[in-house]
Parts: C-alpha cells; sequence; structure tokens
C-alpha cells in the first residue's frame, strides 16, 4: 500500500488524482491532501479520503471550519501554513507525493519532497523552471524518483529509452524531442483582437480543462515556454536538442526522433488522469479510467511551426533559458503576477507579455546557488510587475 500526499488537492489535478486513487482502494492511501481557499470541495475531500493530515496553506477565515473538519472526519489532524506543507511532503510514512500546486507557492513542498527521496510526481513545472539545477541535484543526491505528471512530458518520458538522462546525447540514438503543443483557444485569431480577449475566452481550452493560470499560459504560449525548460531539466537537454510543434488536436502529447528515422508518439485522449495514473503505478500500468483512443473518430492530426509573432511569451522563454541563472525565475515570476492582474481584469491580454519582457529587462540574471537567492530574485521581479500592472491599472 503506497501512502499519497496530494500538494493541491481541490486543484484540476488533485482532483483527477484522486479520482484514480479512489479507482485503486488497495493499491494506494491518501495520507495527506493540501488546499489554499476552496474549502468546501476541501471538506468533501477530506470526507471521503479520511487522511492523517489536511493542510491549508493559510488559516481558514471561517473559524466553524475545525469543527467542520473533525466532524467529517475525526482522526484527522487538520494544519495550516508552509511548514505543514513540508512536512506532509517528507514524512516518514510518505511514499509518494503528488506536487500539484500551482505556481512558485509549490516550490518549498516539492524540493521537501525531493530532499527526502520521495517518489515525486510533478505536475507544478514552475518548481523546476525557477530552481531546475537545485532541484535536480536534490532529487539525485536523495535517490528520489522524479516523475513527469505535465502530458508531454510524461509522453515524452515514455518514449525516450532506459537510463536516457544518465548517457550522453549522442550515445542515446534520439535526434530530437518534439514537444507538441495545440496552441490554445487563439492559434487563428486575427492578431488585431487579441487586445480584446477576456479572461473567460483565454481560460476557455479547446481541449483540456485546467487550472485558470495553465489555461492563460497555454493561450500566451507562456506555457509551452515553461514546459521547455521544464523538459531541458529533466531529460538534461539543450533548447536545441528540443523542437515545439504545433498539433491542434492534442491527440499526441509529445515525440521522440530517433537517429534512423524512426519516430515514437504517445497518443491519447486529452485526459490528465493518463499521465497521473502512469506515474503513481510506474513501472506497471493502472486503469485511469480513461476513454479508449477511437481512432476511427481522430479525423486527422495537423502538425505546424509555432509563429513567434502570436505567441511571444514562447519567445521569451527561450531568451530566458539561454540567460540561464535566475532569469527564468525572473520570467515566470512576472508572469504569475501580470496573469493574475489578466485575470483581476487590470490589464489586456496583450500587456501579459509586454510586461514579462519589461520585466525581464529590468532585471539582470543573478547565479543563484541557493533556493533563498532565487526567491529574492521572484519577490523583486513580482515587485517589478505589480507596478507595471497598477501603472497600466
Ligand atoms: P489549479 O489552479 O486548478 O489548482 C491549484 C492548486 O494549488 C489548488 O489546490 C490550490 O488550492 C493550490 N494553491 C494555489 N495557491 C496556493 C498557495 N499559495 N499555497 C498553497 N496551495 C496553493 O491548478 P492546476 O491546473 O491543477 O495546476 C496545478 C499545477 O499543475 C500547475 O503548476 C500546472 O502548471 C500543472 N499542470 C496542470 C495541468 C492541468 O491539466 N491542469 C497539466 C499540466 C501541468
Ligand atoms: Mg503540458
Amino acid at each position: 500500500m503506497q501512502q499519497v500526499t496530494i500538494l493541491g488537492a481541490t486543484g484540476s489535478i488533485g482532483v483527477n488524482t484522486l479520482d484514480v486513487i479512489a479507482r485503486h482502494p488497495a493499491k494506494f492511501a491518501v495520507f495527506a491532501i493540501t488546499a489554499n481557499r476552496n474549502l468546501s470541495l476541501f471538506l468533501q475531500q477530506i470526507q471521503q479520503t479520511q487522511p492523517k493530515y489536511a493542510v491549508l496553506a493559510t488559516a481558514p477565515e471561517n473559524s466553524d471550519f475545525v469543527k467542520q473538519v473533525q466532524q467529517a472526519s475525526p482522526e484527522t489532524e487538520l494544519l495550516t501554513g508552509s511548514d505543514a506543507l513540508q512536512m506532509v511532503s517528507s514524512h516518514n510514512d510518505v511514499d509518494v507525493v503528488m506536487a500539484a500546486i500551482v505556481g512558485a507557492a509549490g516550490l518549498m513542498p516539492t524540493m521537501a519532497a525531493a530532499s527526502s527521496g520521495k517518489k515525486v510526481l510533478l505536475a507544478n513545472k514552475e518548481a523546476l523552471v525557477i530552481a531546475g539545477d537545485l532541484l535536480m541535484t536534490q532529487v539525485r543526491e536523495s535517490g528520489a524518483v522524479l516523475l513527469p505528471i505535465d502530458s508531454e512530458h510524461n509522453a515524452i518520458f515514455q518514449c525516450l529509452p532506459n537510463q536516457f538522462e544518465s548517457q550522453p546525447f549522442s550515445k542515446t540514438g534520439v535526434s530530437k524531442v518534439l514537444l507538441t503543443g495545440s496552441g490554445g483557444p487563439f492559434r487563428t485569431l486575427p492578431l488585431d483582437q487579441f487586445v480584446t480577449i477576456t479572461p473567460e475566452q483565454a481560460c476557455n481550452h479547446p481541449n483540456w480543462d485546467m487550472g485558470q493560470k495553465i489555461s492563460v499560459d497555454s493561450a500566451t504560449m507562456m506555457n509551452k515556454g515553461l514546459e521547455v525548460i521544464e523538459a531541458c531539466h529533466l531529460f538534461n537537454i539543450g533548447v536545441d536538442q528540443l523542437d515545439v510543434v504545433l498539433h491542434p488536436q492534442s491527440i499526441i502529447h509529445s515525440m521522440v526522433s530517433y537517429v534512423d528515422g524512426s519516430v515514437i508518439a504517445q497518443m491519447g485522449q486529452p485526459d490528465m488522469r493518463t499521465p497521473i495514473a502512469y506515474g503513481l503505478a510506474w513501472p506497471e500500468r493502472i486503469d485511469a479510467g480513461v476513454e479508449p483512443l477511437d481512432f476511427t473518430e481522430v479525423s486527422q492530426l495537423d502538425f505546424s511551426k509555432p509563429d513567434l509573432t502570436r505567441y511571444p511569451c514562447l519567445a521569451l522563454a527561450f531568451a530566458a533559458f539561454e540567460a540561464g541563472n535566475s532569469m527564468p525565475a525572473i520570467l515566470n515570476a512576472a508572469n504569475e503576477v501580470s496573469v493574475e492582474a489578466f485575470l483581476n481584469r487590470q490589464i489586456a491580454f496583450t500587456d501579459i507579455a509586454a510586461i514579462n519582457e519589461a520585466v525581464m529587462n529590468k532585471m539582470t540574471a543573478k547565479k543563484c546557488t541557493t533556493i533563498e537567492a532565487l526567491l529574492e530574485q521572484d519577490n523583486m521581479a513580482r515587485d517589478i510587475a505589480s507596478q507595471l500592472c497598477a501603472q497600466l491599472g
């Protein structure tokens, strides 16, 4: 029986993770679940899973909540704060940690899971973007197993040869990693209409049902940019060993091209329960509750190159990775602030890329050898981005 902690249980990935776990009660038990704000869903999850710990990022405003948790699950201990998030990520009794908090808020608990040698299922791509080198070092030193849950990276992981990361690239037989992306809801929208895009339109992804932040990131393709950086860290490759390919149907979740001309693709429904189940059971396979792919209903698979004038955030991510050091952390922080401001209707859709770029230009990438130093850079970038949003708002 594997004891699982789910960080960000009330989010889109968290809910899907609980769905897969509930299908396999003999294999997985919920040790801890964590959440930020959605107390009614959290309470329901506590009642259903009866975890040892339930952790809120901050103390609940509703003073009855403690009593409600006691009634829903008398054995559950309710904790609050960042130390508690790290405790349930590194606790001795935990085998698996699903890292599914959105944004930089997920970094410290993910690091805690990695440094205590857990099987870490990584959905929280921002953690790798901010602190890729430090996180990967922790994984190697502690003997943790890091499995990608992001659908593209999970696909690539399934298509790569065994022990890929530990061999020199030239010995692996791989020629390119092909990272696919749908292009989001505005792939064909005339560019002069981008300024009027609303949060509702941006969050309405054609293929995937996801949290708000990643939905906006998919619309700007910042998500693909973050995923490029994520892939380079996860698979120990350079950006020149990877191509981004637009594939609007999201049936192929990514591919690996080999020197002999073979291309191996991983396909399936756009349903995150597939990569979640793969991560939970790896190296075995378990039922994920996902409909099989019916090829007679897949009418066509299209592919094209992304247009960087349509998706300036993708170009910014390449530039940030090339600049190295703290620049990916700076870009990520600026983007978290600008996306939040867009969702609050403070700035226009097109301001997201403009603010991200301005913050990158105002700061200098710094070599950071500690998480604290990286978080200082993250804070500075947030301050600058907030000022820029306020000027526009
Ligand atoms: P979401 O917004 O639906 O859920 C986020 C979760 O994080 C919630 O449980 C929320 O309570 C928690 N949270 C938010 N702010 C927090 C804070 N300050 N402290 C502690 N907890 C906090 O997001 P999601 O779509 O589930 O995405 C989660 C992560 O997975 C993101 O990093 C995203 O990029 C990645 N991801 C998601 C998908 C998807 O299909 N949703 C696919 C690939 C990768
Ligand atoms: Mg993805």
